[in-house]
């Protein structure tokens, strides 16, 4: 299906003097849609002219939020090139697995990530130019300076026909397995999910959204970002979270709508201000990207705070439900009803299973991997691998997981991933990874080792080798050594039994 790919021309065009973006890295400088749209097109000559990206490419990113990630995700969407935005929490060994996997050929880097692209440089053998979003005296002469783009013409691109089955973002998850994919976001899926959200969300073109998840996540891409564009809203960039920053726009009524994972309003709710902040100008709050504790939602009620459950995976966008806003306070944590054009059902016939759903809002599977994608997508529905009831308002759940997955402050950590780094520790014979509560993260990595006869290795020296080969955030919290793994009849590793046994905090 053919597909008008550059909403933001054309946005552009039909609201020029709005304003898009909110640069709060840069005194909150306002840039309308024209503006936005002419840098967005001096990228994209970057990248065209002078970098040689065509349709198809893929432009990695490696940076902190900035309102030039987003410019280069509409020049990439201008181009039919595929941005492949990059987790910087990622340790290199992690990074050099993702640039092999996607072959970018150009790598743009924030001036944070300078140490990292040092140590990937040598390995990134599909990268031809490296582009550093600002100057440093230690940048090698060979790197392209971002700002390059000022000479170039803000002229429209070349017309180009793309599908809505065309790629647009390559965005990391590791799926219900753990192995590191990326779920192809196309031009059709992203649209599909911001119509969905237009529509179903009531957002307009008053509103104006914080913007402080990170950029290489679906969260920071589509929850209110691209929707935003498509109805002529905007964002505030920022960096990152930030407590007293959000406080901050909140209470001036900066921002109508603010996204987060319950570790963020845990944080925010923990602090002093959070009695005294003026919530009032709020239009929505939405928890997503884990489940949120009871009495989180208890405290933002308290404060008269329209606060909501969103649910989403990598897969499918972040947005897929609507708890309508008589049910909010009956059915606290539900996700709500499904949005206008999103499917959903329950695997099997009871009011309990895995979350299947459908819909143009889904990505078109995994790069590069079509046995997985065969498996997650089996019969046209998306296996979400989260476990979800249905009452008889037709409003959804979320009750648990049957994917091997913990999520630590909203960052997932896939058990398998962590276990394959320590198994390479010479001192380990076996390893297993479960989630244990914490009050703060949602859920901490705990290790449980069975150490090699003759040998002794300690919690510390075990960390240590994780050092490098491993995010920090999947690093264990806690090491327990434990003579023999429970297993199941099957032979496989029991992870309830481990649950059980060992997942106290
Ligand atoms: P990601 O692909 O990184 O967006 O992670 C998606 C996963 O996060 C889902 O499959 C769920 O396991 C979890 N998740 C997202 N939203 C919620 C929610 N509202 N409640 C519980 N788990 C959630």
């Amino acid at each position: 299906m053919p597909i008008a790919h550059d909403w933001l021309a054309r946005r552009a065009q039909l609201s020029p003097d709005r304003v898009a973006l909110i640069d709060a890295l840069r005194g909150e400088r306002p840039i309308t849609f024209r503006e936005w749209n002419a840098t967005a097109q001096r990228t994209a000559h970057l990248l065209h002219d002078t970098l040689g990206v065509r349709r198809g490419d893929r432009v990695a990113v490696l940076a902190m939020n900035c309102v030039e990630y987003l410019d280069l995700l509409f020049a990439c969407a201008k181009l039919g090139a595929i941005l492949q935005p990059l987790n910087w929490r990622l340790s290199p060994e992690e990074l050099k697995g993702l640039l092999a996997d996607a072959e970018p050929l150009v790598l743009v880097y924030g001036p944070d990530f300078q140490a990292q692209v040092e140590a990937v440089r040598p390995h990134a053998s599909s990268v031809r130019h490296i582009v550093a979003l600002e100057d440093s005296p230690s940048r090698p002469s060979t790197d392209v300076l971002f700002f390059a783009r000022e000479a170039q013409p803000d002229s429209p691109l070349p017309p180009l026909e793309l599908e809505a089955s065309d790629p647009w973002v390559l965005c990391y998850t590791g799926g219900s397995t753990g192995l590191p994919k990326a779920a192809i976001l196309t031009h059709g899926s992203i649209t599909a999910n911001a119509a969905n959200t237009v529509l179903s969300w009531g957002l307009t073109a008053d509103d104006v959204a914080l913007l402080n998840a990170p950029l290489f996540h679906t969260g920071g891409l589509n929850v209110f970002t691209t929707p935003l564009v498509y109805v002529g809203g905007a964002s505030v960039v920022c960096r990152g979270f930030e407590v007293e920053q959000v406080f901050d726009l909140v209470h001036r009524g900066a921002v109508s709508l603010v996204f987060g994972v319950p570790t963020m309003f845990i944080e925010m709710q923990r602090h002093p201000r959070f009695d005294t902040v003026d919530f009032s100008r709020l239009k929505l709050l939405i928890s997503g990207g884990a489940p949120c504790p009871g009495p989180v939602f208890e405290r933002f009620f308290a404060r008269g705070v329209p606060f909501k459950t969103g649910y989403g995976l990598t897969e499918a966008g972040p947005n897929n439900f609507w708890l309508p806003p008589g049910l909010v306070r009956s059915k606290p944590g539900a996700v709500g009803v499904p949005l206008f054009h999103v499917d959903a059902r329950l695997d099997g016939d009871g009011q309990e299973g895995e979350l299947l759903l459908r819909g143009p809002h889904l990505c078109a599977g995994y790069w590069r991997r079509p046995e997985e994608t065969a498996k997650t997508f089996a019969g046209g529905w998306l296996h979400t691998g989260d476990l979800a009831e249905r009452d008889a308002d037709n409003c959804y759940r979320i009750v648990g997981r049957v994917k091997d997955l913990i999520i630590s402050g909203g960052e997932n950590i896939y058990p398998s991933e962590v276990e394959s780094v320590l198994a390479g520790h010479p001192e380990v014979a076996e390893v297993a990874v479960i989630g244990v509560p914490d009050p703060k993260w949602g859920e901490v990595p705990r290790a449980l080792i069975v150490s090699r006869p003759g040998t002794a290795p300690t919690a510390e020296t075990l960390l240590a080798y994780c050092q490098g080969r491993l995010a920090r955030y999947k690093t264990p919290k806690s090491v327990s050594f434990v003579d023999a793994l429970p297993r199941t009849a099957a032979g496989k590793v029991d992870r309830r039994a481990l649950a059980t046994r060992h997942g106290t905090p």
